[in-house]
């Protein structure tokens, strides 16, 4: 049974964009559009060589931030305020998802890549308000993003996260790697599944696996 492979979790991690809403709400697109038109910017690029550096800063950095903090030295802040602020009006809340969140035994929080502000609009607009212990973004690792170990282990060692009795759940297989090599329980949460070694569960319905778990 899946829920025996959970029997020793006491910390559930969630990624946030594309994990705790479907991709199909389409929030992300919104940031992309936001990122690349600041890369536009303060690059003083066109739309085309602005996508071209963060297909380049996503694959070899993890993040368009991490690119443009480490080739350009760009002040992290301004940046993620003006990459998140988007439109929220067309999210929904997900009851069921809140229910099965809720009925996890232990400590639950929240770790994006996104800023922790930006994250609490997302829990409010999804009814996942006050379900978490704590939320953690980009900026409680530094500014160094997922995929990078060392970016989980800044934010575990400040929550006391026990990689080896807490589950991971994440859309972007390549945030599973670390986690996993550090003995998590790792869940890919998308659409398609992704054949991986690091990958011990895959869902396209988080609600639904949740429910098998509790
Ligand atoms: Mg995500």
């Amino acid at each position: 049974m899946v829920r025996d492979a959970f029997s020793h979790v006491t910390t559930w991690v969630f990624d946030l964009d594309n994990t705790l809403y479907p991709p199909h709400m389409r929030l992300f697109d919104q940031i992309e559009v936001r990122m690349t038109a600041y890369v536009m910017e303060v690059l003083k690029v066109d739309r085309a060589e602005a996508d071209r550096l963060r297909a380049t800063y996503w694959l070899q950095y993890g993040t368009t931030l991490a690119g443009l903090m480490r080739e350009h030295a760009i002040d992290p802040d301004p940046y993620l305020v003006a990459v998140h602020d988007v439109d929220m009006s067309h999210m929904t809340p997900d009851a069921a998802l809140a229910d099965h969140i809720r009925a996890l035994p232990g400590r639950r929080i929240v770790y994006t890549n996104g800023s922790a502000p930006y994250a609490e609009r997302v829990l409010a607009a999804r009814g996942l308000s006050g379900l978490f212990d704590a939320i953690y973004g980009v900026e409680h690792a530094g500014y160094r993003p997922k995929p990078e170990r060392a970016a989980f282990e800044e934010v575990f060692t400040r929550d006391g996260v026990i990689p080896d009795r807490a589950a991971m759940f994440e859309d972007d297989p390549r945030n599973l790697a670390a986690p996993h090599e550090m003995g998590m329980r790792t869940v890919h949460v998308a659409p398609d599944p992704h054949e991986a070694d690091h990958i011990h569960h895959h869902t396209d319905d988080l609600a639904a696996f949740l429910a098998r778990l509790t």
